[in-house]
Protein backbone atom coordinates (compact mmCIF):
# COMPACT_ATOMS: atom_id res chain seq x y z
CA UNK A 1 0.00 0.00 0.00
CA UNK A 2 1.06 3.45 -0.37
CA UNK A 3 0.66 6.20 2.30
CA UNK A 4 -0.56 9.46 0.77
CA UNK A 5 -1.68 11.54 4.08
CA UNK A 6 0.49 14.30 5.86
CA UNK A 7 0.44 12.33 9.09
CA UNK A 8 -0.30 8.31 8.63
CA UNK A 9 -0.23 6.49 11.80
CA UNK A 10 -0.04 3.10 12.26
CA UNK A 11 -2.69 2.34 14.71
CA UNK A 12 -3.79 -0.85 17.14
CA UNK A 13 -7.97 -0.52 16.64
CA UNK A 14 -8.47 -3.70 18.94
CA UNK A 15 -6.53 -7.11 19.82
CA UNK A 16 -5.06 -8.99 17.24
CA UNK A 17 -6.07 -5.74 14.51
CA UNK A 18 -4.55 -2.47 13.17
CA UNK A 19 -4.75 -0.66 10.41
CA UNK A 20 -3.48 2.52 9.02
CA UNK A 21 -4.70 6.19 9.44
CA UNK A 22 -4.53 9.41 8.78
CA UNK A 23 -4.45 11.48 12.11
CA UNK A 24 -4.15 15.35 12.13
CA UNK A 25 -0.88 16.77 12.64
CA UNK A 26 -0.56 17.50 16.34
CA UNK A 27 -0.17 21.13 17.32
CA UNK A 28 2.47 22.62 19.57
CA UNK A 29 0.85 22.70 22.65
CA UNK A 30 3.35 24.86 24.77
CA UNK A 31 5.65 27.12 23.59
CA UNK A 32 8.36 24.74 24.66
CA UNK A 33 7.41 21.89 22.55
CA UNK A 34 8.43 20.36 19.37
CA UNK A 35 7.30 18.54 16.37
CA UNK A 36 9.57 15.43 15.14
CA UNK A 37 8.94 13.98 12.12
CA UNK A 38 9.55 10.50 12.96
CA UNK A 39 12.21 8.93 11.19
CA UNK A 40 12.87 5.10 12.82
CA UNK A 41 11.17 3.39 15.57
CA UNK A 42 11.87 0.19 17.21
CA UNK A 43 9.33 -2.50 17.87
CA UNK A 44 8.86 -3.42 21.71
CA UNK A 45 7.99 -6.49 23.65
CA UNK A 46 4.82 -4.37 25.15
CA UNK A 47 4.09 -2.61 21.71
CA UNK A 48 3.13 -6.54 20.88
CA UNK A 49 2.23 -7.26 24.17
CA UNK A 50 -0.94 -4.72 23.53
CA UNK A 51 -1.42 -6.29 20.45
CA UNK A 52 -2.02 -9.47 21.30
CA UNK A 53 -3.39 -9.46 24.52
CA UNK A 54 -5.06 -5.65 24.09
CA UNK A 55 -3.37 -5.04 27.58
CA UNK A 56 -0.53 -4.62 30.53
CA UNK A 57 -1.68 -5.02 34.18
CA UNK A 58 -3.84 -2.20 34.27
CA UNK A 59 -3.15 -0.52 31.56
CA UNK A 60 -6.17 -1.48 28.85
CA UNK A 61 -6.57 -0.48 25.63
CA UNK A 62 -10.08 0.72 25.34
CA UNK A 63 -10.49 3.06 22.34
CA UNK A 64 -7.93 2.93 19.00
CA UNK A 65 -4.22 3.44 19.81
CA UNK A 66 -1.42 4.53 17.74
CA UNK A 67 1.47 1.91 18.47
CA UNK A 68 5.58 2.31 18.96
CA UNK A 69 7.60 4.29 21.74
CA UNK A 70 11.28 3.53 20.43
CA UNK A 71 11.71 6.44 18.08
CA UNK A 72 14.38 8.74 16.41
CA UNK A 73 13.50 11.84 14.24
CA UNK A 74 14.42 15.18 12.81
CA UNK A 75 13.19 18.31 14.40
CA UNK A 76 10.48 19.54 11.94
CA UNK A 77 8.72 22.90 13.83
CA UNK A 78 10.25 24.54 17.39
CA UNK A 79 8.16 26.40 19.49
CA UNK A 80 8.74 30.06 19.96
CA UNK A 81 10.39 29.67 23.47
CA UNK A 82 12.65 26.63 22.38
CA UNK A 83 16.21 27.20 23.33
CA UNK A 84 17.65 23.95 22.57
CA UNK A 85 16.89 22.66 19.52
CA UNK A 86 16.42 23.82 16.03
CA UNK A 87 14.30 22.84 12.83
CA UNK A 88 16.64 20.22 11.19
CA UNK A 89 18.33 18.72 14.69
CA UNK A 90 18.28 15.11 14.92
CA UNK A 91 16.78 13.97 18.32
CA UNK A 92 15.60 10.51 20.34
CA UNK A 93 12.40 10.73 21.60
CA UNK A 94 12.03 10.37 25.13
CA UNK A 95 8.19 9.16 25.32
CA UNK A 96 6.97 10.08 28.37
CA UNK A 97 5.78 13.21 29.69
CA UNK A 98 5.73 13.47 33.80
CA UNK A 99 2.90 16.12 35.33
CA UNK A 100 6.17 18.17 36.71
CA UNK A 101 4.52 18.83 40.25
CA UNK A 102 3.89 15.86 42.19
CA UNK A 103 6.46 14.77 44.88
CA UNK A 104 7.76 12.46 42.80
CA UNK A 105 8.74 14.64 39.95
CA UNK A 106 9.83 17.36 42.33
CA UNK A 107 12.17 14.65 44.20
CA UNK A 108 14.16 13.38 40.71
CA UNK A 109 11.92 10.36 40.07
CA UNK A 110 9.36 10.89 37.21
CA UNK A 111 9.25 7.59 36.11
CA UNK A 112 7.12 6.68 39.15
CA UNK A 113 5.01 9.95 38.01
CA UNK A 114 0.94 8.86 38.62
CA UNK A 115 0.14 11.33 35.51
CA UNK A 116 2.84 9.90 33.22
CA UNK A 117 1.68 9.97 29.46
CA UNK A 118 3.70 7.90 27.60
CA UNK A 119 3.53 6.89 24.17
CA UNK A 120 1.35 3.81 23.43
CA UNK A 121 0.24 3.28 26.83
CA UNK A 122 -3.23 3.70 26.35
CA UNK A 123 -5.12 6.00 26.20
CA UNK A 124 -2.05 7.82 25.03
CA UNK A 125 -0.73 7.49 21.20
CA UNK A 126 2.92 5.97 20.15
CA UNK A 127 5.32 7.12 17.77
CA UNK A 128 4.57 4.84 14.55
CA UNK A 129 2.93 8.26 12.66
CA UNK A 130 4.55 11.04 10.47
CA UNK A 131 4.13 13.76 13.03
CA UNK A 132 5.28 13.37 16.93
CA UNK A 133 4.97 16.50 19.65
CA UNK A 134 7.58 16.27 22.57
CA UNK A 135 8.65 19.04 24.94
CA UNK A 136 12.35 20.39 23.83
CA UNK A 137 13.85 18.42 27.22
CA UNK A 138 12.46 15.22 26.51
CA UNK A 139 14.35 15.26 23.00
CA UNK A 140 18.07 14.21 23.25
CA UNK A 141 19.78 15.69 20.37
CA UNK A 142 22.44 12.92 18.66
CA UNK A 143 25.85 13.76 17.93
CA UNK A 144 26.63 13.56 14.04
CA UNK A 145 28.45 10.01 14.75
CA UNK A 146 25.06 8.18 16.08
CA UNK A 147 22.65 7.46 13.10
CA UNK A 148 18.67 7.68 13.77
CA UNK A 149 18.62 3.79 13.53
CA UNK A 150 20.87 3.83 16.64
CA UNK A 151 18.69 6.62 18.12
CA UNK A 152 15.44 4.59 17.90
CA UNK A 153 17.56 2.12 20.45
CA UNK A 154 17.85 5.14 22.81
CA UNK A 155 14.89 3.68 24.32
CA UNK A 156 15.52 0.55 25.31
CA UNK A 157 19.15 1.15 26.32
CA UNK A 158 17.91 3.73 28.53
CA UNK A 159 15.97 0.85 30.32
CA UNK A 160 19.26 -0.75 30.68
CA UNK A 161 21.17 2.52 31.86
CA UNK A 162 18.32 2.71 34.66
CA UNK A 163 18.73 -0.72 35.52
CA UNK A 164 22.36 -0.53 35.89
CA UNK A 165 22.10 2.70 38.17
CA UNK A 166 19.78 1.30 40.55
CA UNK A 167 22.19 -1.48 40.77
CA UNK A 168 25.24 0.66 41.78
CA UNK A 169 27.16 -1.70 39.35
CA UNK A 170 30.77 -1.30 40.49
CA UNK A 171 34.46 -1.52 38.47
CA UNK A 172 35.53 -5.10 38.63
CA UNK A 173 32.23 -6.78 39.54
CA UNK A 174 30.40 -9.83 38.60
CA UNK A 175 27.40 -9.38 37.06
CA UNK A 176 24.77 -12.06 35.93
CA UNK A 177 21.95 -11.36 33.37
CA UNK A 178 18.79 -13.68 33.15
CA UNK A 179 17.35 -13.10 29.60
CA UNK A 180 18.79 -11.97 26.37
CA UNK A 181 16.16 -10.53 24.85
CA UNK A 182 16.62 -6.59 23.67
CA UNK A 183 16.58 -5.39 26.97
CA UNK A 184 18.71 -8.47 29.01
CA UNK A 185 21.80 -7.80 26.15
CA UNK A 186 21.41 -4.74 26.14
CA UNK A 187 21.83 -4.75 30.91
CA UNK A 188 24.96 -6.76 29.69
CA UNK A 189 26.44 -3.95 27.71
CA UNK A 190 25.76 -0.92 30.38
CA UNK A 191 26.87 -3.51 32.69
CA UNK A 192 30.43 -3.84 30.88
CA UNK A 193 30.42 -0.18 30.55
CA UNK A 194 29.37 0.65 34.20
CA UNK A 195 33.14 -1.67 34.90
CA UNK A 196 31.92 -5.36 35.57
CA UNK A 197 34.75 -7.32 34.14
CA UNK A 198 32.24 -10.59 34.46
CA UNK A 199 28.80 -11.11 32.43
CA UNK A 200 27.42 -13.52 32.62
CA UNK A 201 24.47 -14.10 29.74
CA UNK A 202 21.48 -16.76 31.18
CA UNK A 203 18.98 -17.91 28.61
CA UNK A 204 17.34 -20.61 26.94
CA UNK A 205 18.03 -20.23 23.73
CA UNK A 206 21.73 -20.66 22.36
CA UNK A 207 21.43 -18.16 19.16
CA UNK A 208 20.86 -15.08 22.11
CA UNK A 209 23.67 -16.33 24.02
CA UNK A 210 25.71 -16.22 21.03
CA UNK A 211 24.54 -12.59 20.24
CA UNK A 212 24.91 -11.80 24.44
CA UNK A 213 28.50 -12.78 23.37
CA UNK A 214 28.91 -10.21 20.69
CA UNK A 215 27.39 -7.28 22.79
CA UNK A 216 29.68 -8.13 25.81
CA UNK A 217 29.17 -10.98 27.71
CA UNK A 218 31.57 -13.49 29.01
CA UNK A 219 30.42 -16.32 30.45
CA UNK A 220 26.83 -18.04 29.19
CA UNK A 221 24.85 -20.61 30.71
CA UNK A 222 21.73 -22.20 29.04
CA UNK A 223 19.68 -24.04 32.27
CA UNK A 224 18.79 -27.50 31.86
CA UNK A 225 15.28 -28.30 32.20
CA UNK A 226 14.10 -30.53 35.17
CA UNK A 227 16.61 -28.17 37.35
CA UNK A 228 15.94 -26.71 40.70
CA UNK A 229 16.47 -22.50 40.80
CA UNK A 230 19.19 -24.01 43.45
CA UNK A 231 20.66 -26.74 40.74
CA UNK A 232 21.13 -24.07 37.97
CA UNK A 233 22.42 -21.65 40.57
CA UNK A 234 25.37 -23.92 41.45
CA UNK A 235 25.84 -24.36 37.96
CA UNK A 236 26.79 -20.67 37.06
CA UNK A 237 28.89 -20.59 40.34
CA UNK A 238 30.85 -23.35 38.82
CA UNK A 239 30.97 -21.19 35.58
CA UNK A 240 32.84 -18.99 37.51
CA UNK A 241 35.47 -20.70 39.37
CA UNK A 242 32.85 -20.98 42.06
CA UNK A 243 32.90 -16.99 42.60
CA UNK A 244 29.27 -15.79 43.59
CA UNK A 245 28.11 -12.72 41.45
CA UNK A 246 27.40 -9.53 43.66
CA UNK A 247 24.97 -8.24 40.71
CA UNK A 248 21.76 -10.28 39.27
CA UNK A 249 19.54 -8.81 36.76
CA UNK A 250 16.44 -10.34 35.27
CA UNK A 251 15.39 -8.93 32.09
CA UNK A 252 12.98 -12.18 31.60
CA UNK A 253 10.18 -12.10 34.24
CA UNK A 254 10.30 -15.98 34.20
CA UNK A 255 10.14 -17.15 37.87
CA UNK A 256 12.52 -20.06 37.95
CA UNK A 257 15.02 -16.77 36.68
CA UNK A 258 14.52 -14.92 39.43
CA UNK A 259 14.43 -17.90 41.74
CA UNK A 260 17.71 -19.20 40.05
CA UNK A 261 19.20 -15.34 40.67
CA UNK A 262 18.45 -14.96 44.01
CA UNK A 263 20.15 -18.78 45.07
CA UNK A 264 23.01 -17.47 43.06
CA UNK A 265 23.96 -14.14 44.20
CA UNK A 266 26.50 -13.74 46.83
CA UNK A 267 25.95 -12.60 50.28
CA UNK A 268 25.36 -9.20 50.53
CA UNK A 269 24.39 -8.94 46.98
CA UNK A 270 22.10 -6.77 44.99
CA UNK A 271 19.35 -7.99 42.77
CA UNK A 272 17.31 -5.90 40.13
CA UNK A 273 13.93 -6.77 38.55
CA UNK A 274 14.10 -5.35 34.81
CA UNK A 275 11.55 -7.50 33.25
CA UNK A 276 7.77 -8.42 33.78
CA UNK A 277 6.49 -12.10 33.59
CA UNK A 278 3.34 -13.58 35.54
CA UNK A 279 2.44 -10.84 38.07
CA UNK A 280 3.19 -12.95 40.96
CA UNK A 281 5.65 -15.78 41.66
CA UNK A 282 7.22 -18.15 44.82
CA UNK A 283 10.26 -16.53 45.79
CA UNK A 284 12.98 -17.83 47.94
CA UNK A 285 12.75 -15.43 50.51
CA UNK A 286 14.83 -17.43 53.38
CA UNK A 287 17.60 -17.20 50.72
CA UNK A 288 17.32 -13.21 50.23
CA UNK A 289 17.09 -12.98 54.00
CA UNK A 290 19.82 -14.46 55.24
CA UNK A 291 21.86 -13.23 52.52
CA UNK A 292 21.15 -9.91 53.47
CA UNK A 293 20.16 -8.81 49.55
CA UNK A 294 19.17 -5.62 48.07
CA UNK A 295 16.33 -5.82 45.94
CA UNK A 296 15.31 -3.44 43.47
CA UNK A 297 12.18 -3.03 41.07
CA UNK A 298 13.09 -0.81 37.63
CA UNK A 299 10.61 1.09 35.90
CA UNK A 300 11.69 2.68 32.44
CA UNK A 301 13.81 5.37 32.73
CA UNK A 302 14.34 8.77 34.52
CA UNK A 303 16.57 11.61 35.05
CA UNK A 304 19.68 11.67 32.84
CA UNK A 305 19.25 8.14 32.02
CA UNK A 306 18.70 9.29 27.78
CA UNK A 307 21.54 11.29 28.25
CA UNK A 308 23.66 8.97 29.14
CA UNK A 309 22.62 6.38 26.50
CA UNK A 310 23.36 8.40 23.83
CA UNK A 311 26.60 9.13 25.69
CA UNK A 312 27.45 4.74 26.17
CA UNK A 313 26.37 4.95 22.03
CA UNK A 314 28.34 7.88 20.61
CA UNK A 315 31.16 7.16 22.66
CA UNK A 316 31.65 3.59 21.16
CA UNK A 317 31.21 2.07 25.06
CA UNK A 318 28.03 0.00 23.57
CA UNK A 319 27.06 -0.72 20.22
CA UNK A 320 23.47 -1.17 19.67
CA UNK A 321 23.65 -1.70 16.39
CA UNK A 322 24.76 -5.37 16.79
CA UNK A 323 21.08 -5.80 17.95
CA UNK A 324 18.98 -4.98 14.77
CA UNK A 325 18.34 -8.12 12.93
CA UNK A 326 15.40 -6.15 10.68
CA UNK A 327 14.25 -3.27 9.04
CA UNK A 328 11.02 -2.92 7.14
CA UNK A 329 9.08 -0.23 5.81
CA UNK A 330 6.46 1.86 7.47
CA UNK A 331 4.06 0.30 5.55
CA UNK A 332 5.53 -3.34 6.46
CA UNK A 333 4.72 -2.19 9.99
CA UNK A 334 2.00 -5.39 10.29
CA UNK A 335 4.28 -7.85 8.61
CA UNK A 336 6.68 -6.70 11.14
CA UNK A 337 4.50 -6.74 14.31
CA UNK A 338 4.06 -10.43 13.12
CA UNK A 339 7.40 -11.38 12.89
CA UNK A 340 7.79 -10.71 16.80
CA UNK A 341 4.76 -12.79 17.82
CA UNK A 342 6.43 -15.29 15.90
CA UNK A 343 9.74 -15.05 18.57
CA UNK A 344 11.55 -13.92 15.26
CA UNK A 345 14.40 -11.20 15.54
CA UNK A 346 16.43 -9.48 18.02
CA UNK A 347 14.99 -5.89 17.66
CA UNK A 348 12.91 -4.64 14.28
CA UNK A 349 13.23 -1.50 13.30
CA UNK A 350 10.31 0.37 10.95
CA UNK A 351 11.61 2.82 9.05
CA UNK A 352 9.56 6.30 8.06
CA UNK A 353 6.64 6.80 7.20
CA UNK A 354 8.89 8.98 5.32
CA UNK A 355 12.39 8.01 4.69
ZN1 LIG B 1 10.26 -0.25 24.90
ZN1 LIG C 1 4.40 13.95 38.46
Amino acid sequence: MTLTGENPSFVLQKVNEVSFEERPIPALYSPKDVRIEIKQTGICGSDVHYYTHGAIGSFIVKSPMVLGHESAGVVAEVGSGVTSLKVGDRVALEPGIPCRYCDHCKAGQYNLCADMKFAATPPYDGTLCRYYVLPEDFCVKLPDTVSLEEGALVEPLSVAVHVSKLAKITPGSSVVVFGAGPVGLLCCAVAKAFGATTVTAVDLVQTRLDLAKEVAATHFFVPTKGDSAAESAAKIKALLAGKAPQFAIDASGAAASVNTAIHVLAQGGTYVQAGMGAPEITFPITEFTVKELTAHGSFRYGPGDYQLAVELVSSGMVDVKKLITHRVKFEEAEEAFKLVVKGQGVKILIGGPSV
